[in-house]
């Protein structure tokens, strides 16, 4: 007779936290997972924040990562009726009203719009765009490097200004640091374009889709699949002493560094939980959802068919913009990501609308108001923009933080992605969901790879309790 109520409890049911549950369900553990919301997913969720029949996804709206996952590929969600939609125009980074820059699928027609630095695109990007999937592979699990991945260090290794010196044409340089700005750190450190080469090959590899009925499908699809395996999830409970679990052979974590501590500090010998302390958070969101009568006014008509926009203006405006907000300024003008979800998934809106949304970078913890500054941005290259507004919610980091206890003062990396803790993440190991005692994982975007719906954070602590304790 087993000493133990179930094999694994997890702690946080985001994507990192379902995946791991179905990992090890799939193992034929008993799963049980607990969640602080009243709704699971995490990161994953989809609500109607603004008016009734218009879905916002709160956190994750695209999906380049989960595409390119191995974790999300093995698991074949597909069976649980997991869609994806997507176009040929997965990214526009207007420069200035009624001019853009389009990243398309296809490598070479998205070279053909970047003048002098064609070739260059064509070549680099395009290369990295069709080896996507030994790309995905080699980013989910990046302590066991192969020739991609080294090829991919070797490319975007450098501070992002030095990688911008090489290009000359600046639709070119605009997508370039709109893309490494994902990262949300000052993008003059080294390594800073990494998260920036991979999101483009991985747009030219496998586009930049929108999960259909929103990301919570996603969740959805996990748990249906959980569920099916016998697992549970018990919703409405924030986990603060491991000793308030069920006893189980290995306690997963999904949950931010200070959460751990919390919850297992007490076990954990102190250089471990000397590095969880350690971990330094990034910059943070303000999101902003709004419904729309009709679709937003872009001045250039090359914007109605992106999936997701940059509003950063030149590279240069975005290298500003970035470091002002590392360095706990906020600019006078917010670094814009947005997601035209309606536009690849029209069941999110009611006919004739748009459920449209997106969020600005802003200083770690930031608590004054910029809903009129993003509004105003957009409104310089979509006038007329205000008025088509029906309803807007809005979530500054305070309450990003409230909706999911790992986005720490609104930062949503679960630890800063600079190169240092990129690979000890949250401490230098082989195994960097291990903690210092044997029962114990963590399973969060705070551990190895890092932030993104990839569930590979999840998927290899899964494997290594199973390796360990299985
Ligand atoms: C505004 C925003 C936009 C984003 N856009 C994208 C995007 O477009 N594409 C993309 O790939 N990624 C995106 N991300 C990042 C992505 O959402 C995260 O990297 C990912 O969700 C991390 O997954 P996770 O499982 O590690 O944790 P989370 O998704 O953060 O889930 C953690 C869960 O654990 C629960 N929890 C925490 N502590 C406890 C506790 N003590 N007890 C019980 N439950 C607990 C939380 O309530 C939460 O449900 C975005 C994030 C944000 C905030």
């Amino acid at each position: 007779m087993s000493s133990y109520d179930v094999d694994a409890v997890i702690v946080g049911s985001g994507p990192n936290g379902l995946v791991a549950a179905v990992t090890l369900a799939e193992a034929g553990w008993r799963v049980v997972v607990y969640e602080a919301q009243d709704t699971p997913g995490g990161g994953l969720r989809t609500e109607e924040t603004t008016l009734p029949g218009f879905l916002h996804d709160i956190c994750a709206s695209n999906h380049p990562m989960a595409m390119a996952s191995p974790a999300f590929r093995e698991l074949g969600l597909e069976r649980e009726g997991l869609a994806f939609a997507q176009n040929d125009v997965p990214l526009a980074h207007p420069i200035r009203p009624g001019e853009s820059a389009i990243l398309r699928r296809s490598a070479a027609e998205t070279a053909a719009g970047f003048g002098a630095d064609e070739k260059l695109w064509r070549t680099v990007m395009g290369t990295f765009g069709s080896r996507w999937r030994q790309l995905g592979r080699a980013i989910g699990n990046p302590l066991r490097p192969t020739p991609d991945l080294i090829a991919l260090g070797a490319a975007s290794v450098w501070p992002t200004p030095w990688i911008l010196s090489l290009l000359r044409d600046e639709r070119s340089r605009a997508v370039l640091s709109g893309l490494a700005a994902h990262a949300i750190i000052d993008l003059r450190q080294p390594a800073s374009a990494l998260v920036g080469v991979a999101l483009g090959a991985f747009a030219h590899g496998v586009g930049w889709p929108v999960a259909v009925g929103g990301t919570r499908s996603i969740a959805d699809a996990l748990i249906a699949r959980l569920g099916s395996l016998g697992g549970e999830i018990i919703t409405g409970t924030r986990v603060s002493r491991i000793e308030e679990l069920p006893r189980a052979r290995a306690v997963l974590l999904d949950t931010s560094p200070k959460d751990a501590l919390r919850i297992a500090g007490h076990r954990f010998a102190s250089p471990y939980a000397n590095a969880l302390h350690k971990v330094r958070y990034g910059s943070a969101a303000y999101k902003v959802d709004w419904a729309l009568e009709g679709a937003v006014p872009w001045q250039d008509p090359s914007l109605e068919e992106a999936g997701y926009l940059h509003l950063g203006g030149t590279a240069e405006q975005v290298i500003a913009a970035e470091r002002d907000v590392a360095q706990g300024r906020m600019p006078d003008e917010p670094f814009l990501l947005l997601s035209q979800a309606s536009l690849l998934d029209p069941s999110r809106s009611p006919q004739g609308k748009t459920a449209f949304g997106g969020y600005a970078h802003v200083p770690f913890g930031f608590d004054g108001d910029i809903t009129d500054a993003i509004e105003a941005r957009i409104e310089k290259f979509a006038p007329g923009f205000r008025e088509r507004i029906l309803a807007r919610h809005v979530m500054d980091p305070r309450a990003m933080e409230a909706h999911n206890a790992n986005l720490i003062g609104g930062a949503i990396d679960g630890g800063m992605p600079d190169f240092r803790q990129l690979i000890a993440r949250p401490r230098l190991s082989l195994n960097p969901a291990e903690t210092s005692d044997p029962g114990i994982f963590l399973c969060s975007a705070s551990t190895v790879p890092g932030p993104g719906v990839t569930g590979m954070p999840g998927r290899l602590a899964a494997q290594l309790a199973l390796k360990r304790l299985g």
